[in-house]
């Protein structure tokens, strides 16, 4: 059976990509398999350039058909910042709370608080083929994070009409209305094909 690597050492992310890839015919490698490897450098602009990079690097590196993401959160009050550096906004390394807690500082005097998650996935095979899908996922931001569940930008993100923000669902209503889930299903869709 053909193998994908994730490039991803988050067994979190991993679980949930080989659970949408589970009815196709490949077998989901982490890259925590192969040892110490050195990170890719993700200097892309946007999200689906760094998907390519992450998704090309590894591949190469694993010599494997290679499946990487890169997701962030856009806020439009601030011209769709934090983006690609929604993981390093209050600096490298930053926590979560760090980073929600700049979100807040930047959004205190601000009436507009709609902002979306994106996710890019990309699948790079050995022979140069390349399946690329996005995902969206829209919502307002809080003044003060809800729930204790999700992760990163979770808390203070509200889905309006469920009057819940993503830190306050189960996993599974995550995967269905979160961008990563959208990306996730349609990629499963582009690989089945793909991979007749
Ligand atoms: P990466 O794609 O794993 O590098 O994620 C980039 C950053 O975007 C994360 O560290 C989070 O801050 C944020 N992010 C991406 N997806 C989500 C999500 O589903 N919920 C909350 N934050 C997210």
């Amino acid at each position: 059976m053909k193998e994908v690597v994730i490039a991803s050492k988050n067994s979190g992310k991993i679980t949930e990509i080989a659970a949408a890839l589970a009815h196709l015919p490949v077998k989901v490698v982490s890259l925590a398999d192969f040892g110490e490897v050195a990170e890719a450098v993700e200097d892309g602009s946007t999200f689906a350039e760094n998907a390519l990079i992450k998704a090309k690097y590894y591949s190469n590196f694993t010599g494997k058909a290679c499946l990487a993401d890169d997701s962030g959160l856009e806020v439009d009050a601030l011209n769709g910042a934090p983006g690609v550096y929604s993981a390093r906004y209050a600096g490298e390394n930053a926590s979560d709370s760090e980073n929600n807690k700049k979100l807040l500082e930047n959004l205190k005097d601000e009436d507009c608080r709609t902002a979306r998650f994106r996710c890019s996935l990309v699948f790079y095979d050995i022979n140069g083929e390349v399946l690329s899908t996005d995902g969206v996922c829209e919502g307002v931001l809080l003044n003060e994070p809800r729930g204790n569940g999700g992760f990163g930008y979770d808390p203070l993100f509200l889905i309006p009409n469920l009057d819940k923000t993503l830190a306050e669902i189960s996993i599974n209503e995550k995967n269905a209305i979160s961008h990563r889930g959208a990306a996730l299903r349609s990629m499963a869709e582009k690989m089945a094909v793909y991979l007749k």
